[in-house]
């Protein structure tokens, strides 16, 4: 059985998707599952896993579903499921500057998820708590997990706390067990805590309950981040990123993907669908037909760094239509600008720990806008938005 939520367009259902690899047979159990059973949207989260939106209620509706996930290979443990949230760099070890071997990072993702599924004391962990396979690049680190696995080399890892390294390196399965201890450590420790940023002592009493130190400097670390449009690999190929604007997805695209890409694609946290091992021509039919397919393929366009929670229409606490708003700003916007977040009530769902411009809703005509540690108060999303192009403007 999958657990269902409220929501107003229905019920809400998260699929995990470790690594955020979708196969071509999930996607297209998801969008049979999504046109089916649902009202035919799908929402990519901040922890890129996917939302099947509009389910009706009953248990045979979670029943249906949890049947098609687990053929999909997207529900491997019904106990587990809240707490499988690993993300991976997109290009997973191919992308310049990545180290390490490509296929390194693919196995890390399913060691975690292996040993999450093995863990009966991390059944406990919170849903909100995040396993990174950073194949050197940083990507992904935007969303600050609680545990990351680093490639350092070919076969040699270290692990990080909340962004801190520990004194540690080895080789692929001793930095996932030295991962999974992490975790477990923090369920014996956390208390009321959602992240181990929020342990009392944080990543140091993780670190001292695993007999290990933090690294006494912390280290520079690159945070690169892969925005729409084509990126030339290690080995010559190409990968070939496209924005799904709003983090929405929908069966035909789903459907499309599949048929473009049978061996699957990788989603991000930055609502992106990437398509990795192209070979040069390739890529510019494939660009006309994801951009045909919906996906955002101009890496200058305004949706770049643009997000808003779910809003109006899905979410019953919605003060402000933040999607129709984020709809205007992608017009009026350059990617140049710093990231932005639209949130339609307080609970800022959706935004980044470090974001540099948020707009959140505390009533229908008092919007909070903070820009880059500004914090404006203004009366609708008009007077917002008309701000934040100003700003632009200096
Ligand atoms: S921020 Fe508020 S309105 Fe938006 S999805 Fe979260 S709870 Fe709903």
């Amino acid at each position: 059985m999958v657990a269902l939520q409220d929501a107003a367009d229905g019920r809400l259902a998260r699929v995990r998707v470790p690594g955020g690899r979708l196969t071509a047979e999930a996607m297209v159990t998801l969008a049979a599952a999504a046109d089916e059973l649902g009202n035919g949207l799908l929402d990519v989260t901040a922890r890129a896993n996917l939302q099947l939106r509009g389910l009706r209620a009953g248990a045979e509706v979670a029943g249906d579903l949890a049947g098609r996930l687990h053929g999909a290979a997207l529900l491997p443990s019904v106990a587990h499921d809240r707490a499988r949230n690993v993300l991976a760099s997109p290009l997973a070890g191919r992308a310049p500057g990545a180290l390490g071997a490509v296929g390194e990072v693919d196995d890390i993702v399913a060691l975690l998820d292996a040993g999450i599924c093995a863990s009966d004391a991390l059944r406990d962990l919170p849903a909100r708590f995040c396993f990174l396979a950073d194949d050197g690049t940083g990507a992904g680190r935007e969303i600050r997990p609680d545990v990351i696995v680093v490639a350092r080399g070919v076969g040699h890892f270290g692990v990080a706390l909340d962004g801190r390294e520990l004194d540690f390196e080895g080789d692929g399965p001793a930095a996932v067990a030295l991962a999974l201890g992490a975790a477990e450590a923090f369920v014996d420790a956390s208390g009321d805590a959602w992240r181990l940023s929020e342990t009392p002592g944080g990543a140091r009493t993780i670190a001292a309950a695993l007999g290990l130190a933090l690294e006494p400097v912390a280290r520079a670390v690159r945070t690169r981040t892969f925005g729409p449009g084509a990126v030339s690999q290690r080995d010559g190929r190409i990968a070939l990123t496209g924005l799904a604007p709003l983090g929405q997805l929908w069966p035909s695209l789903l459907r499309e993907l599949a048929r473009l890409s049978p061996a699957g694609v990788r989603l991000s946290a930055r609502r992106t669908v990437t398509l990795v091992d192209l070979a040069g021509s390739q890529v510019a039919p494939m660009r006309a037909a994801l951009a045909g397919a919906g996906l955002v393929l101009e890496s200058g366009s305004g949706w770049v760094g643009l997000t808003a929670c779910a809003g109006t229409g899905a979410c019953s606490r919605a003060l402000v239509d933040v999607r129709a708003a984020a709809c205007a700003r992608a017009l009026s916007r350059s990617a140049r600008e710093p990231a932005e977040h639209w949130a339609a009530c307080e609970r800022r769902c959706g935004e980044l720990p470090a974001a540099p411009v948020t707009v959140a809703a505390r009533a229908a005509d008092a919007l909070e806008v903070r820009y880059h540690g500004e914090v404006w108060d203004l009366p609708s999303v008009a007077a917002a938005a008309a701000r934040l192009e100003l700003e632009a403007a200096r």
